[in-house]
């Protein structure tokens, strides 16, 4: 559920009509809804209620907007984070540091060491060679590192491929095989304190039968790492459930299915559970607004060229993944048509031969479900600035993130001295410089 609705013919964000943003900050511009967010925030947590007292910590991946991380931070969700920026990011937001989950397969000493400094929940350690990394740093600032391993349980998610993330030849985890070792070294390495486990397979689930199979896997090596002696009194099941993008393809698990199935499986495991959620928070709490700039004739049907492109969504032309697309006060005629961005790609589409109601040059559209990896994956590809945010809350709302000025883009770079262009910043001498 969301809270993008026709109100008397005309989209509104919660309270917001669509239109007045773009009045106010132009497009194409994000527009986050609050009570989307909150909504999805308290159904997650309620369906875990019986769970103990789980550590849910967002995937700041999926969205980590410092307006965005703060709503979720007042709603008493913590942080999955997979690099120092997003560490940073999450802990100005006002995330507490002990909420703080470290994940991700390429951690540098610097990263370990500012998350080392500032405190956090635990590190999820994804190889034995990362483990003596982490060792190292930790005590060398005199530090215990808590950590959790990750295992690759090798199991299909069933989801696209770029986003599945737990079978043998993806590169996340430890093997099961190995796991024992881990925890082995870890004993004897100074500055660990190895307390759990951990699993992510992948991203958009729409089943639950992959999820339960690699729970169930984690299951059985709690058991052996215990009849081995290790204490593991913490379990993280990563995140993974999917949203619905498409009305029409069957409804991804509900989170209390899916905590249903948690429930069955780690009863008795005795740990404190740990959740790692981001689609599901974030969405469809998200749409990305865009005016039609011309209609274009085509062999067989009309493309709409948008001012969105690929580099401000690149989820169609990654994944080839499937958006809502609609107008933001519907003519009550339809047509069809491709939906196209100004980039300089056939990959810059949106979608192909879909039924949306009609719309001319200057209208605005929107394409749903945009709240997670949209503005966070955007690029200033063909010279284009990020997109604006806006957070609606009611009807309140905010630009919670200025669009980009393309002068900004020019004076990024640096035009090195031996060029003499003359007008723009000189670049500092290099290495090989005078
Ligand atoms: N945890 C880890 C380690 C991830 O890599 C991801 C994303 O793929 C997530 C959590 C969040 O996944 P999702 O947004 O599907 O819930």
């Amino acid at each position: 559920m969301n809270h993008f609705e026709l109100r008397d013919g005309v989209l509104h964000c919660e309270d917001v009509p669509l239109p007045l943003v773009a009045q106010e900050v132009g497009t194409p511009v994000y527009i986050y809804s609050t009570a989307t967010m909150q909504r999805h925030a308290r159904v997650f947590k309620t369906a875990l209620a019986s769970l103990g007292e789980p550590l849910v910590a967002f995937a700041v991946k999926a969205n980590p907007n410092a307006a965005v991380l703060a709503t979720l931070g007042v709603e008493g969700l913590g942080a999955d984070v997979v690099s120092g920026g997003e560490y940073r990011r999450a802990c100005a937001a006002g995330i507490p540091p002990g909420q703080i989950v470290f994940s991700g397969v390429g951690k540098t000493a610097d990263e370990m060491a500012l998350a080392l400094g500032g405190g956090l929940f635990q590190f999820n350690v994804e190889s034995l060679a990362e483990a003596e990394m982490l060792s190292r740093v930790a005590t060398s600032m005199g530090r215990t590192a808590p950590v959790c391993f990750r295992i690759n349980p090798d199991v299909a998610a069933g989801s696209h491929a770029k986003i599945s993330t737990g079978g043998a030849q993806d590169k996340f985890g430890i093997n099961a095989a190995d796991l024992m070792r881990a925890f082995d070294m870890a004993r004897e390495l100074p500055g660990l304190e190895a307390h759990g486990i951990a699993v992510h397979i992948g991203s958009q689930l729409t089943s639950l039968e992959p999820l339960k199979t690699a729970f169930t896997r984690l299951g059985l090596l709690v058991a052996e790492l215990r009849a081995a002696g290790h204490p593991i009194t913490v379990a993280d099941l990563g995140g993974g459930l999917g949203v619905p993008y498409d009305p029409a393809a069957p409804l991804p698990p509900s989170p209390a299915d899916y905590a249903a199935l948690v429930a069955r499986i780690t009863a008795g495991w005795g740990v404190r559970l740990v959740f790692e959620p981001g689609r599901l928070i974030v969405g469809n709490a998200g749409v990305l607004m865009t005016r039609v700039v011309r209609l274009k004739e085509g062999p067989e049907r009309p493309f709409v060229i948008v001012d969105a492109g690929m580099n401000d969504l690149m989820r169609p032309s990654l994944y080839d993944a499937w958006h809502g697309i609609e107008a933001v006060a519907p003519r009550g005629d339809d047509m069809v048509a491709d939906i196209v961005g100004p980039v300089c790609e056939s990959g810059d589409t949106f979608a192909r031969a879909r039924v949306i109601s009609r719309v001319g040059p200057g209208e605005l559209m929107v394409i749903r479900t945009a709240g997670a990896y949209a503005a966070t994956m955007a690029s200033t590809y063909n010279s284009r600035p990020l997109a604006a945010e806006v957070l609606v809350n009611g009807s309140e709302w905010a630009i919670v993130r200025k669009r980009q000025d393309v002068e900004a883009l020019i004076q990024g770079d640096i035009v090195p001295p031996w060029l003499h262009t003359g007008g723009r910043a000189q670049g500092t001498p290099g290495p090989g410089g005078p």
